[in-house]
């Protein structure tokens, strides 16, 4: 038998959380990740059986019932969680009527899942209708691209257009663009409920004047789609830093090849 703070999933959580802290993205205690895990991936470990203690979740998560998550605690910092994962992470199994979530490991000094929970799991619900291979959800705060929530309209369309046309890459990896929503007020279920509606469409959505949500189906990928979003976004600041004056960039028409070289469709509301 093996214990869970071994497993693939504690360490991968730790790596993904210090390189997040590490770029700059997760101030204090800023930014959360979710990793929805199988059953049958649990059955080795000896310490995930007993349920250590019940929590209120505040919303309606049945169609999670059931479901197993390794999250992050609220108040927690990223930059610890890889020398404390048993404090500051918690695996937790959602109850049958979805109303509460079962401690199983982890948070071992009280600790308690993000403060951004409805979020996630009201996002994990939503990608789950449309991808069944959705598993992470990650919250983080890039210095970036909360910049251009100031300096640009919130508009999806123009937003998503600047970040596709900062680099080849961005079109590649998120052809559907980038959600936005209003600025809300974090930790609520009224931004989760909005930033799930919106997931309905993207993969990825800012957050004005905080962070980004980010989705997918590891953490890899899902780190590696806001690193994209971040780095055109870093892009845009340092042509701010060269004075600003764009003298060529991508067209749309090159846009349109790059999507059909790669075999990806551009959002035809954007493009
Ligand atoms: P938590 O510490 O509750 O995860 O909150 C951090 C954060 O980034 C809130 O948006
Ligand atoms: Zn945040």
């Amino acid at each position: 038998m093996v214990k869970f703070v071994d497993s693939k999933f504690v360490k991968k959580i730790s790596e993904i959380t210090h390189e997040s802290y590490t770029d700059g993205w997760d101030e204090r205690n800023g930014g959360n990740i979710s990793l929805r895990i199988d059953a049958v991936d649990l059955k080795d470990f000896e310490d995930v059986k007993d349920i250590k203690k019940t929590l209120a979740l505040g919303f309606n998560a049945s169609p999670l019932a059931g479901e197993y998550f390794l999250v992050t605690g609220t108040g927690r910092y990223f930059r610890n969680v890889i020398n404390q994962s048993t404090l500051d992470l918690g695996l937790v199994q959602i109850t049958d009527d979805g109303q509460k979530a079962k401690l199983l490991w982890g948070f071992e000094d009280g600790g308690l899942p993000t403060s951004e929970f409805p979020s996630h799991l009201m996002t994990h619900i939503e990608r789950l209708k449309i991808d069944p291979t959705q598993r992470v959800v990650m919250h983080c705060h890039p210095t970036n691209l909360i910049a251009l929530s100031f300096t640009q309209e919130l508009d999806e369309a123009q937003i998503s257009r600047l970040l596709w046309k900062m680099q080849a890459e961005s079109l590649v990896v998120f052809p559907e663009g980038i959600g936005v929503i209003p600025y809300m007020t974090p930790g609520t279920t009224d931004i989760g409920r909005a930033t799930a509606t919106k997931m309905q469409d993207f993969r990825v959505v800012m957050w004005p004047h905080h962070g980004i949500f980010g989705v997918g189906a590891d953490l890899d990928e899902t780190f590696g789609l806001i690193e994209t979003v971040e780095k055109a976004a870093t892009i845009y600041s340092q042509i701010g830093a060269q004075g600003g004056k764009i003298k060529q960039s991508i067209t749309d028409n090159q846009l349109r090849e790059l999507a059909a070289a790669f075999n990806v469709t551009a959002n035809p509301k954007f493009l």
